[in-house]
Parts: structure tokens; sequence; C-alpha cells
């Protein structure tokens, strides 16, 4: 099958063309220069934003791809979760597309997207163990087919990407922060603040990071007190510091997490990772330490395909449409929209 993707459910509009395991195409337009000024993404801008460049973007997509309309079996979109402005601008742009063609249509949820992708990049069996862990969320899930997932559990307030960022801005390094605090951190002193490991010890995978949050921002003030500023060494150390804190929960709670899954005693036992802050080398060396003590193995695929693009799209709505799903015309946008539930038919939906 070969699918077109369209994904615009946060500050990212994406299309791409993927047939089978090959990604044909992957286009995404950020808007981080159009939020800048802000310190978030504006969901009315973005929703503007989307409406004026998916066209260019399906545009593009084709013609990377080589291909036409009609040499295409089917449409996939983002349903949801996101910010409905730009979930209803990609919804309206695809219905538009199948309405035109008569091409089928699917509705993918966003985070169905995520989780699947390693089936795309590495044709992973199920079931495996993900965590997906971005700026906006972090959960592990066993993914045990394409519409079923079971959450063993995730952060219960903020998602470690967002506390890089904020952290980057504490230690007054450039956005996003990820990437920013990790080179920052390379020569710190990951040791020199002890900050809190909220949930450490708790049974379970659900974790919090709001506390670090606050954690980071105390030990920043009592050095600028201190000293009257911020040297480069209390920089890396306060960026190591936080890294370790943060890399630290992450890891025990994934250990945690592989031993449910492999309750299940899977076949091929694998894990997947996906999300921005998956890129993380003292994180992603951590949890590939993990998986080969467990006989596990480690997926991670390309950074390009574990942030928001649409080619993750295109492959959970191939998944759906090689299962006999399809839409009709008339399903929602859902601003929200759990993954750990059997798929719940959206409204209007007809297979
Ligand atoms: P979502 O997809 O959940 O809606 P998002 O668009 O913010 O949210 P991604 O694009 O997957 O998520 O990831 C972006 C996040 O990843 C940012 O918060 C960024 O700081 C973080 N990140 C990127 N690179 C790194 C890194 N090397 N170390 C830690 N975090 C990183
Ligand atoms: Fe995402």
């Amino acid at each position: 099958l070969t699918i077109l993707g369209i994904e615009s459910s946060c500050d990212d509009t994406a299309a791409a063309v993927v047939r089978g395991n090959s990604v044909l195409s992957n286009v995404v337009y950020g808007q981080t220069s159009l939020h800048a000024d802000f310190g978030g993404v504006v969901p009315e801008i973005a929703a503007r934003a989307h409406a004026e460049k998916l066209d260019h973007a399906v545009e593009e997509a084709l013609s990377i791809a080589q291909l036409k309309l009609a040499d295409l079996d089917g449409i996939a979109v983002t349903a949801g979760p996101g910010l409905i402005g730009g979930v209803l601008s990609g919804v309206m742009c695809a219905k538009g597309l199948a309405a035109a063609t008569g091409l089928p249509l699917v509705g993918v949820n966003h985070l169905a997207g995520h989780a699947l992708t390693p089936r795309l990049t590495d044709q992973i069996a199920y079931p495996y163990l993900m965590l997906l862990v971005s700026g906006g969320h972090c959960q592990f899930l066993i993914v045990k087919s394409h519409d079923e997932y079971e959450r063993l559990g995730g952060t219960i307030d903020d998602a470690p990407g967002e506390a890089f960022d904020k952290t980057a801005r504490l230690l007054g390094l450039p956005q996003p922060g990820g990437p920013s605090v990790e080179k920052a951190a390379a020569d710190g002193d990951p040791k020199r603040f002890p900050l809190p490991r909220p949930l450490f010890n708790q049974a379970g995978c659900d974790m919090s990071f709001s506390g670090l949050k606050t954690a980071i921002l105390r030990a920043r003030d009592a050095v600028v007190a201190e000293k009257n500023g911020l040297t480069v060494k209390d920089q890396s150390d306060l960026a190591a510091s936080f890294q370790a804190a943060v890399a630290d929960v992450l890891i025990e709670k994934t250990r945690r997490a592989v031993d449910s899954y492999l309750r299940l005693s899977p076949d091929a036992p694998s894990f997947a990772i996906a999300g921005g802050v998956a890129a993380n080398g003292a994180i992603r060396q951590g949890l590939m330490d993990l998986c080969q003590k467990a006989n596990v193995s480690f997926i991670a695929p390309p950074l390009r395909l574990c942030t928001d693009n649409a080619a993750m799209i295109a492959y959970a709505g191939l998944e759906k449409m090689a299962a006999g799903e399809q839409d009709d015309l008339s399903f929602s946008a859902r601003p929200r929209w759990p993954l750990d539930q059997r798929a719940t038919p959206m409204l209007g939906s007809g297979k």
C-alpha cells in the first residue's frame, strides 16, 4: 500500500508518502520562529500556519516521492490528540483530498503514529515495549497491535522535554533546551547539585518531573545569590546534575516496565523509544545498557522519525487500512484521545 500521511497536531506542518516499509518522502515545516516571541506554541498562530502550509507540504511530499494523487492507495491524517485548530486544518485538508479523488481515508491517533514507528523502521513484532518521551508526553506502552495499547505508567505532571526546555531558560541556554542542556552537561559535574529523583522508589512506572523543575530553579538561585551570577562551570554543573536526575528516573522506571513486559513472555522482546528526548546521549546509553542486560533488543528509530512527522501517520494509517479499516468523511477531530483503550470508533466512523 502507498499512503499519504498528514500531520498538524502541534507546531509542525508535515506530509509524507510511505509505501510498505519505505519512506518515499517526509516533509516537515517547523513553526519555531513563529512562536519564538511567546515562550510556547500559540494555538491560533499554529492553526493559521498549518492552514497556509498544508497544501504546499502535500505537494512537496508527492513531488519528492515522484507520485500523483492517483498513484496512492489511501490518505491518513492525524485526527487527535493535539491543538484542535491545527488538527482540524489537517483533517479538512485530508477530507478535501479524499472527496476530490475518492481515495480511502483514515483518521489516525498521533500517539499511535509515534508508537508504531519502530514497526515502520525495524519491522519489529508485537507485542513490544515503547517509551514515548518528548516535550509533551512521557509514557510506557505495551504495543500489542495497531489498535491495542496497554499503558504501564507515565508522568503524572510534566514531560521531561518540557523540563529540559525550562532548565535551559533558567540557565540562559538557547531553545530547544534538550540539545543545549546536553551540550552544557558534557563537561559538568553531575554530583555537584544533589537534585531529587521523584517517585524513584515507588512501585510501578509513574514518574514526576515538576518537582525537579523547582529544584533546579532553587539550586540556580542559590548559586546566583552567592556569586551574583552563573559561571560557565556553574551552568555545566547544573545542566549535568539535572540531566543525571532525569536519566536516573527514566532508566529506573524503564527497568520496572521491562520487568512487567517480560512477564508476557514475548518471543522476540523489543524495547523502542520515540520522542525528541530519546535523542539524549546519556539517556539513550543508559537504556541501551539496561536492554542489553535484560536480553531485549533496543530500537531507536532515526530522530527525524522520532519527533513529529507525517511518515509515522502514513504508516499507522497503512496498518489500519491493511486491517480493512476505513473512516467516512464525517469523522471529527479530537483534542483528547487516549491510546490505552481499545480504539473506539470515531464519531461517524464507517467500516
Ligand atoms: P509532542 O510530540 O509530545 O507533542 P514535542 O513536539 O515537544 O511534543 P518532540 O518534537 O518529540 O516533542 O521533542 C521535542 C522535545 O525534545 C523538546 O522538549 C526538546 O528539548 C527535547 N529534546 C530534543 N533533543 C534533546 C536532547 N538531546 N536531550 C534532551 N531533550 C531533547
Ligand atoms: Fe508528537
